[in-house]
């Protein structure tokens, strides 16, 4: 293995400057010259290909985005745009590509081994936490520490003034970022989309909450249950009195600074999945399973159905009340 490559794809994810750091100074130091893709896999569909050295990756390792930018790309499904991002490889004689991303990417990496024999190795980065093979994707812990500081934030303000907030989180199929963080924050109550949910019983608690001398109540949503200004609706309804307030998220979960364990992650993903190249392998994803450093077969990956925590969850609940 002379030569491989490095591409961030998908959503971004804070880390992922850090894995491609990461990739670039490990795979440097094991004489093997390393390239950038920009822009995913649109990049290496329209040749942009460039090659990196250990100052390319300086003062990037506390940046959150990613440098060599990202993109979601129509064509890549498309096995013809697949051949010239295969090609294009191969005119730079790179024989192992990395490929940073979440579920999505790693379909075109699955296809790119699978199709063009080209060896890629997949580092799950995506702030969702939705890939079942992996306890923890790059992104996600910074991303729960955004929305913790967010609920401290609003608890000093919905405390003074007695009110319930509910604070839309990221998370359209996986809950996991409002069940972290809603734990980290004290929640009352953390609403996701694995677990169906009864408004009537959510009213009863708020109105519990109230009787007992709760003088807050944090609900925390993830976006795949519905929109906060729908549930504020339906409490009001419902017969909740007094003020509710609701605040989206939003983008500001994707950006920031990674946190000390992504930075630490996105270094041993990358260290795994370079060695892995150099050991001749392809088709693999990297990930951590019971604090153990793991790569797995992609499609064997990819086809490992997600388990939600409910015992977590129910301790949860236990702790808000
Ligand atoms: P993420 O990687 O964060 O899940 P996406 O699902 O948007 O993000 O996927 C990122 C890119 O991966 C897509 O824009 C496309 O280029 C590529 N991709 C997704 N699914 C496939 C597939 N089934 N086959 C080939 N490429 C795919």
């Amino acid at each position: 293995m002379r030569k491989i490559a490095v591409l961030t794809s998908g959503g971004d994810a804070p880390g992922m400057n850090a894995a491609v750091r990461a990739v670039t100074r490990y795979a440097i130091s094991q004489g093997i010259e390393v390239y950038g893709v920009e822009r995913g896999y649109t990049g290496l569909i329209n040749n942009n290909i460039f090659q990196m050295n250990k100052r390319s990756v300086s003062d990037i390792i506390q940046r959150g985005g990613t440098i060599l930018k990202t993109s979601r790309c129509e064509e890549f499904n498309d096995k013809s745009y697949r051949q010239i991002a295969a090609e294009n490889l191969e005119a730079y004689g790179i024989e192992g590509l990395v490929v940073i991303g979440g579920d999505g990417s790693f379909r075109g990496a699955k296809d790119l081994y699978n199709d063009f024999g080209i060896n890629t190795i997949g580092i799950p980065g995506t702030i969702d936490n939705d890939l079942a093979y992996t306890d923890f994707t790059l992104g996600f812990d910074t991303t729960c520490n955004t929305v913790l500081s967010a609920i401290n934030n609003l608890r000093d303000t919905m405390t003074s003034h007695d009110r319930v907030c509910i604070i839309e989180v990221m998370g359209r199929k996986c809950g996991d970022i409002a069940l972290f963080s809603g734990i980290g924050g004290g929640a009352e109550s953390i609403l996701v989309p694995e677990l169906p949910f009864q408004v009537k019983d959510l009213i009863k608690k708020i109105k519990t909450n109230q009787r007992i001398g709760k003088t807050s109540d944090i609900i925390v949503l993830a976006e795949g249950v519905c929109k906060a200004e729908e549930l504020k609706q339906q409490l009001k309804e419902g017969g909740v009195t007094g003020s509710i307030k609701t605040t989206t998220l939003g983008y500001i979960q994707r950006g920031g600074t990674p946190s000390m364990f992504d930075r630490l992650i996105a270094a041993e993903f990358a260290i795994r999945a370079v060695d892995l190249l150099i050991e001749g392998k392809g088709g693999r994803v990297v990930g951590i399973r019971n604090n153990q450093i793991i790569d797995d077969e992609i499609n064997e990956a990819l086809a490992m159905p997600r388990v939600f925590n409910k015992k977590l969850y129910d301790s949860a609940v236990l702790l808000g009340l």
